[in-house]
């Protein structure tokens, strides 16, 4: 017996010492072993990634006394000031904003549009709806605070029904107050396609032709890393996202990032502390060696939530399931959809990623009416950072299409786990067909 099938053979009866039946493990592996390919283009990418953080790093000479933090007000703060300049060589922008006093991707976001927006100013949607949380932050939902309270106005331009920019409309809705877009390059919890940079650079593009004074910003929530360039790479001004997703590596405990230009930048400064304090305050206490770490690992942590999702796409499309994206798409974000059309495979689907997780793997999410939905949502999440959706997590609402929403993953080999537990889940409870594996293969 070789060493490989000795191994093989210990992970079969590891496998189903820990309640993966041998039907199971047998279908997912074969999906598994027809993805090779997919594979080495994941590889190539993290490796690229890897680099490309490496090189940021080596550049601003990263040193052991830039791990430690700051305290009180936070003045000359090496650390905190190297890891900037380190997202800012690392979007190809000016400068960045990377704090844990940015609560969360919302409060990053919600930063990038109030600092750079004034009064009478107008902000543009071209891609339809943005995220939930939003909403409130724009004014859609009436909410204390919002942009609409401090008289800047809000347009929206659908996609168009096959999913491309109405570049039409959204020609005729740049005006003289326009001052900003927002692009969400993620799906999201939505079913239209997550944007690549290639298409981000077309409507980018576009936007600046119709009047190139207008801010571009991305909503990148989900996206970092999942291709070789960034929204920045592409002409935007401004790109946004959570440190407890991608760029955080699973490390950073809490924090959000902004990178864009030096104008941009400066604006959302001197919103987030005061107008003359600007980045020059803002104590980094003892993050910063968890912000450095992670965002360290990032590359290879992406890498390995994308190959989480292609295989569940993989195995779930097989199935007979609705997945977006598909089996064979490529990758612009993290999320994978898959459509159960009832309530008892989105519950089945979580309870299995829950059983996976190596914390809080002895409990069982049921569906609960969280405030701000309009239906019970189930969400299934063994975190070691409280919400951490770079984590393996699912969670999805508990109304028709039935779809639930999984993403993350801190190691592939979690992922995979994961997804064989959500299966066999399902055939337990006999949502799916016991003879699956000789029906679809
Ligand atoms: C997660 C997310 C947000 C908001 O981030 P929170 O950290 O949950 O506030 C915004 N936009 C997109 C696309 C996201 O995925």
């Amino acid at each position: 017996m070789s060493e490989i099938e000795r191994k093989t053979e210990q992970i079969e009866q590891i496998y189903a010492s820990m309640g993966i039946s041998r039907q199971v493990y047998d279908y997912a592996q074969d999906i598994w072993n027809s993805l090779k390919e997919r594979w080495e283009e994941i590889d190539a990418l993290s490796e690229y990634n890897q680099l490309k953080v490496i090189g940021a790093m080596q550049k601003n000479k990263v040193s052991e006394a830039c791990l430690l933090g700051t305290t009180g007000y936070g003045y000359n703060d090496l650390g905190r000031e190297t890891l900037e300049q380190v997202y800012a060589d690392i979007f190809h922008t000016q400068d960045a904003l990377v704090r844990p006093q940015i609560t969360c991707g919302t409060h990053a976001l919600a930063l990038a549009l109030m600092s750079n927006l004034r009064p009478g100013d107008e902000l543009l949607s071209p891609v339809g709806k943005p995220y939930d949380t939003l909403e409130e932050v724009i004014g859609i939902r009436p909410s204390k605070g919002s942009l609409k309270e401090y008289g800047i106005s809000y347009k929206q331009v659908d996609l168009l029904p096959d999913g491309n920019f109405d570049f039409e409309g959204i020609k005729k809705a740049i005006n003289q107050k326009t001052k900003m877009v927002t692009i969400q390059r993620s799906k999201g919890y939505q079913t239209r396609p997550t944007l690549s940079t290639d298409r981000l650079s077309q409507l980018i593009s576009f936007v600046k032709k119709c009047n190139p004074n207008v801010i571009c910003m991305v909503d990148n929530c989900y996206g970092e890393f999942t291709e070789t360039r960034e929204p920045s790479d592409v002409g935007a001004d401004l790109v946004v996202g959570s440190l407890i997703k991608n760029p955080g590596g699973g490390l950073a405990p809490v924090g959000g990032y902004l990178a864009g230009t030096k104008e941009c930048i400066e604006n959302a400064a001197y919103r987030l502390t005061s107008p003359g304090l600007g980045k020059e305050v803002g104590a980094s206490l003892q993050v910063l060696g968890a912000f450095y770490q992670g965002l360290f690992l990032a590359p290879a942590v992406t890498a390995n939530a994308l190959k989480a999702a292609i295989f569940a796409a993989n195995l779930y499309e097989k199935l007979g399931f609705d997945v977006v994206p598909n089996g064979k798409e490529s990758r612009h974000d993290i999320i994978q959809a898959v459509t159960f059309g009832n309530p008892e495979g989105v519950i089945a689907f979580c309870q299995g990623i829950q059983q996976a997780a190596g914390v809080d793997g002895h409990v069982s999410p049921e569906p609960w009416d969280m405030p701000g939905y309009d239906s019970p949502v189930i969400m299934a999440a063994g975190a070691f950072v409280s919400g951490s959706s770079i984590e393996l997590s699912a969670d999805g609402p508990i109304k028709p299409p039935y779809a639930v929403y999984f993403q993350g993953g801190l190691t592939w080999q979690h992922g995979k786990f994961g997804i064989m537990k959500t299966l066999q889940k399902l055939v337990e409870k006999g949502i799916i067909m016991k003879d699956f594996d000789k029906r679809n293969l």
